[in-house]
């Protein structure tokens, strides 16, 4: 039987298949450095935990409003207050997790053939979720050379009559990179132009450092908060990517159809694990903190590291917990007579040899690096960069 084509044209994950090989040598013992991790490596703080009990115990175990729970949204709405935005509660919807929440936007907003612009390197699910929505990715590619910051005239360039919307993913995974209030402007002002709509991803928007302040594209002016449907979640701040939280904040209406669209596919997220977000959302916030900094100590610490490598480099990142090490200079050279082509290449050899896990770059689009997650412990970062430069020594 011919199954859906849509389907079948899902790409698999490029990652899944290194994630998968570094799980099999882990298992059969041997000493894997993985920096492969794309979640915080920190236990959810206790408090929360706490309230997930309560939920359990007051019997907070029955279905809830398919969007989520009014309590839940209104901390929700207290949260984005941080970045100057007004919501009411109408206008937000919880879902499982951002990345749901994302799948919920493009179904939502896409029609067959609506073009979708996706910034190079790119999170790789993005491509597929506009795929199911029958959309199409159309990519624009952002240089290392500018903090992989997205030019104007090249965003501009890609706009076509169908057009519906673009990803801003700030802070940036891959990347690091978190944009200027120029890039930011830039982006809302071709977007109202042409108008179309802004699916901002802001699920790092804590983590960021330098002393640097995370500035929400849909906070830029009245146009530019009218067009965004902004997505977050508490995965990566409260190190909560089990408990599957997320959420969009939009115009009421699109939060209606996505509410409406999400009450026949999954109904409510989890009651407990909602009720556990209004703890992460409203409560202390000195683990938060606490995670930044550690997170900051092991960016540092990397990119010293890295600095003083021979044949990689890599831009200093300013937010998520990424770095991208560019491995260009390393294209073409051999090891035991076969070419490293590409970031496949180099993370294949890389594990086989030297026992340490990366993801390739091919996989967000950008084969001259390849990415290395810091929520794993400074020991492992400093043991994975040495076993990195001793492969790297051993390329003809
Ligand atoms: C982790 C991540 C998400 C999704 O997180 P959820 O666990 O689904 O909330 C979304 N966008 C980016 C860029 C991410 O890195």
């Amino acid at each position: 039987m011919q199954l859906s084509e849509k389907a079948l044209a899902i790409s698999p994950s490029l990652t899944l298949k290194i994630t998968a090989m570094a799980k099999d040598m882990k298992k059969r013992g041997l000493d894997v450095v993985g920096f492969g991790a794309g979640e915080p490596d920190f236990d959810t703080p206790k408090h929360i935990k706490d309230a997930a009990v309560e939920a359990l115990k007051i019997g907070l175990t029955k279905y809830t409003p398919a969007s989520g729970t009014v309590e839940l949204k209104k901390a929700v709405c207290a949260d984005l207050k941080k970045h100057g935005l007004q919501y009411d509660p109408t206008q937000i919807v919880i879902s499982n997790g951002a990345k749901h929440s994302l799948f919920n936007v493009f179904q939502a907003i896409l029609n067959p053939g609506d073009e979708v612009i996706v910034i190079t390197p790119y999170w790789l699910t993005y491509p597929e979720l506009i795929k199911m929505a029958d959309g199409v990715p159309v990519y624009v590619g952002a240089q290392e050379c500018n903090n992989f910051e997205p030019l104007a005239e090249d965003i501009e360039a890609a706009v076509t009559k169908k057009t519906k919307a673009i990803i801003v993913n700030n802070p940036s995974n891959p990347c690091g990179c978190i944009y200027s209030q120029k890039t930011l402007e830039g982006i809302a002002e071709i977007a109202k132009k042409h108008d179309f709509f802004i699916v901002s991803d802001e699920i790092y928007d804590e983590l960021v450092y330098d002393g640097n302040k995370h500035t929400s594209i849909a906070a830029l002016s009245e146009d530019a908060y009218g067009r965004t449907i902004l997505v977050n979640g508490l995965s990566k701040t409260y190190a909560m990517t089990g408990w599957r939280i997320g959420y969009t904040a939009s115009r009421a209406d699109i939060a209606k159809i996505m509410g409406s669209y999400q009450s026949h596919a999954t109904s409510n997220p989890c009651s407990i694990a909602q009720f556990a977000g209004i703890a992460a959302l409203t409560g202390p916030r000195d683990e938060v903190v606490a995670m930044r900094e550690e997170f900051d100590a092991r960016r540092k610490m990397m990119v010293d590291i890295i600095g003083k490598m021979d044949g990689v480099s890599c831009a200093t990142p300013m937010g998520a917990f990424y770095v991208m090490l560019n491995i260009s200079a390393l294209k073409g050279r051999k090891l035991d007579g076969a070419e490293i082509k590409g970031s496949v290449d180099f993370a294949e050899k890389l594990l086989e040899k030297k026992l340490t896990a990366v993801i390739p770059g091919a996989a967000f689009g950008a084969d001259d690096f390849v990415r290395l997650s810091y929520a794993i412990s400074r020991e492992n970062i400093e043991k994975g960069l040495g076993r990195i430069a001793e492969f790297i020594a051993m390329l003809d």
